[in-house]
């Protein structure tokens, strides 16, 4: 099972080693590492569940491997306990100091150990769930609007800082205001999740995002991606939702569409910056917020609206 808490300990004496991963036993899946450096680079190769860490070792300590784990934002909340053979209270008010959850003293008490442990990682899986959660849209399951604006702000000054190409959907339901008179909230809220479904399957990148952005709108993040794929993708996502047959009485196609706003930026366009607060103006250039670039792109969807619905429209910023 790959789903299953994942633990590292880390002890230069492999008796120890012994000991502790019996006393852990069934607590989940268990990786050693016997040096600070190898345990540093297990943790950042994937970041395990709870880490035991031998305080003193050869080479690099385990005070220092602490550090290091905490310095780095990625990996700062993986729990550790550190475990050594000095139990005098300064070395484990420094231990703690230093952002270990816990200090377990040797001679290794293995049910101790395991309670411990045990307690630490259920803590550890709770926080995570919590967090999950409060990145996820309840209804659709796919990101909500906190974790887009977070992943729009770091993924926008990237792509300006490395000068890379960039796009952004922004998509809205066609006549869903008349859906949800005509077939009730319930089931407006389940055609909101076959669309939700829909776009989760189109996109293929790792780095692109799908996410709920308010009642019937979602947005989608294309890092990395210039103006023809993501034009591309977006005739697919309209053309896949009408795929889908949702019948819709009220609206003039019959079913359930949607529209779709593009704006893509890439080093060749000017698009880095805006010109004035209008795309054609002759103001001062300043490089694009994350708040105009939305505006763009809302400006792109609601030309597909007046352009007729059921369909994609394109931005591409000229400075
Ligand atoms: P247009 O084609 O111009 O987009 O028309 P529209 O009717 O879709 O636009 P409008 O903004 O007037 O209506 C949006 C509707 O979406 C109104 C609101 O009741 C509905 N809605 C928003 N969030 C939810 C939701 O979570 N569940 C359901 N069932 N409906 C929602
Ligand atoms: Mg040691
Ligand atoms: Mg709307
Ligand atoms: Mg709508």
């Amino acid at each position: 099972m790959d789903n299953q808490p994942s633990l590292l300990i880390v002890d230069d004496d492999t008796t120890t080693l012994r000991i502790l991963s019996k006393a852990l036993n069934g607590l989940g899946q268990i990786r050693f590492a016997t040096a600070g450096d190898e345990a540093l680079r297990l943790v950042r190769e994937n970041p395990p569940d709870l880490v035991l860490l031998d305080a003193e070792m050869p080479g690099m300590s385990g005070f220092e491997v602490c550090k290091a784990i905490k310095a780095d934002p990625h990996l700062a909340d993986v729990p550790i306990i550190f475990i050594t053979s000095h139990t005098e209270a300064s070395m484990e008010e420094a231990g703690l100091a230093l952002g270990a959850v816990d200090f377990i003293g040797k001679p290794i008490r293995p049910a101790i150990v395991h309670a411990r442990a045990q307690a630490h990682l259920r803590l550890k899986l709770a926080m995570d769930r919590l967090s999950q959660l409060a990145q996820t849209d309840g209804l659709t399951g796919i990101a909500n609007r906190r974790l887009f604006d977070q992943c729009i702000e770091r993924d926008w000054s990237g792509a300006l800082r490395n000068q890379r190409p960039f796009s952004l959907l922004l998509l809205d339901v066609d006549y869903f205001k008349r859906y949800n008179d005509c077939y009730g909230h319930v089931q407006g809220d389940q055609c909101l999740i076959t669309i939700a479904e829909t776009l989760r399957a189109c996109i293929h990148r790792p780095t692109d995002m799908v996410a709920r952005y308010g009642g019937e709108e979602f947005a989608v993040l294309l890092p990395d991606t210039a103006a023809e794929g993501a034009l591309q993708l977006a005739n697919r996502i309209v053309a896949d939702v009408e795929q889908q047959a949702m019948e819709h009485r009220e609206s003039p196609f019959g079913h359930v569409t949607v529209s779709v706003g593009v704006a893509s930026f890439d080093h060749a366009s000017s698009g880095w910056m805006l010109t004035g607060n209008s795309l054609q103006g002759a103001k001062a250039h300043h490089p694009l917020s994350v708040s105009e670039l939305i505006a763009v792109t809302d400006r792109a969807l609601y030309q597909a609206k007046d352009e007729g619905r059921n369909r994609t429209h394109f931005i591409r910023i000229e400075g």
